[in-house]
């Protein structure tokens, strides 16, 4: 059954992060939620994105851009784009709703989350930079105008200390890490990706059970190039990612490309032909995107030429079929078997030092083999 008054919501202040809330609405959509799904944008975002929104959203809702203008704070963050993130303090004015969960546009859903209709404001994960602070990329919330104005009044008054929305509800709704425990939603609910390399062991043992994972941080996956036809993600030479990290982008690269690709081919044909459509790196070629980013502006290593060969000339050519879409991320992420040596590699390995003593060379296998030795 629909749940009307109850809502999952996100923020698009131009056409780049909308195919981050497209691919995020769809996420949600393939997951059977009962919610009702809005998106805020503003009006930088253009008619074609504006209709493919409406097929996915139940509610496009237009805001004026809010944006903290605190250079120096955001300097410090090495975010200056993400003033306009005060935009997000609109949620607020969707009082048609009783209660609502935000998502960035940056966030993909691995499986139904409606369950976190049951918490309260302010629920929300930590941050796994400082995690006695939340991170707003996920957090469930009550609108109303009074929390919006008050909000509005905050920020004029004390600003953000880090010059975006986090900072500044962080400040606001301030005793989140010491008061309701149930305030606090497992880190399972706003996965950093970035976590892979952080706490590598926790990822393995944990990573399976993700319910969201969070593209935090300057690159996004509509940043990353993408060969349609092998349906991979293609690294370029200036970052190197783990294993889990690609499979989480391949996992939003096949939404896109399934789901959000061919909407966007047929919103497009409806519009006006002035409208230039921007859209994530499909190709080798030149990155269209609007914020400059390592990750495009760099040139591709060597195979750059066999992408551009590959490449899909026709939108058909790009779609991969809707049961292809793997979504299972402990299927695609996590490699659960540690690789099985031949006992010759096996002794290689220790003479070069390479021993793993937490696991299959601990102290205690070492014992049980020399007690069968000597039994
Ligand atoms: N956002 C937007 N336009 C912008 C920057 C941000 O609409 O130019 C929205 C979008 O929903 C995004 C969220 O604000 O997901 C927070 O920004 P971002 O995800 O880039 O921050 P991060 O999670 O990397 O700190
Ligand atoms: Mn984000």
């Amino acid at each position: 059954m629909p749940v009307t008054d109850q809502a999952f919501v996100t923020l698009a202040t131009n056409d780049v992060y909308c195919h981050g809330a497209l691919v995020l609405g769809q996420s949600l959509r393939n997951h059977k939620t009962s919610r009702r799904l809005a998106v805020l944008i503003t009006s930088q975002v253009s008619s074609a994105m504006r209709a493919a929104l409406n097929t996915i959203f139940d509610t496009v809702v237009d805001v004026n851009e809010i944006d903290s203008n605190d250079s120096m704070h955001l300097a410090l963050l090495e975010r200056l784009e993400l003033g306009v993130t005060f935009t997000k303090l609109h949620c607020w004015t969707l009082t048609q709703y009783s209660k609502c969960v935000f998502m960035d546009a940056d966030t993909l859903v691995l499986c139904n989350i409606d369950e976190l209709f049951d918490r309260e404001e302010l629920s929300a994960a930590p941050d796994s930079g400082w995690p006695d602070c939340f991170n707003s990329g996920v957090f469930v919330f009550k609108p109303s105008l009074k929390t919006y104005n008050l909000l509005l009044q905050f920020a004029n008054e004390h600003g953000s200390f880090d010059g975006a929305d986090q900072g500044l509800l962080n400040s606001f709704f301030n005793n989140w890490a010491t008061t309701d425990i149930n305030k606090h939603l497992p880190f399972l609910y706003n996965l950093s990706s970035s976590v892979v390399y952080t706490y590598a062991p926790a990822f393995q043992y944990f990573g399976k059970d993700a319910k969201v994972v969070h593209f935090l941080g300057p690159s996004k996956p509509w940043n990353y190039k993408y060969n349609p036809q092998t349906r991979t993600v293609i690294e370029d030479g200036s970052s190197s990612l783990s294993n889990s990290q690609l499979c989480f982008l391949q996992l939003w690269w096949t939404t896109y490309s399934s789901d959000v690709l061919p909407l966007l081919e047929k919103t497009q044909e409806s519009s006006e032909p002035q409208i230039q459509r921007e859209e994530p790196n499909l190709s080798g070629d030149e990155s269209k995107l609007e914020r400059g980013n390592p990750a495009t502006s760099s040139s591709l290593p060597a195979n750059e030429e066999h992408v551009s060969e590959t490449v899909a000339n026709s939108p058909d050519e790009l779609f991969a079929k809707k049961d292809d879409v793997t979504s299972s991320v402990s299927e695609l992420c996590i490699q659960p078997n540690p690789e099985v040596l031949s006992a010759e590699d096996e002794r290689r390995k220790w003479e070069e030092g390479h021993i793993d003593y937490l696991g299959k060379d601990a102290f205690e296998n070492i014992k049980k083999k020399l007690d069968s030795f000597l039994l």
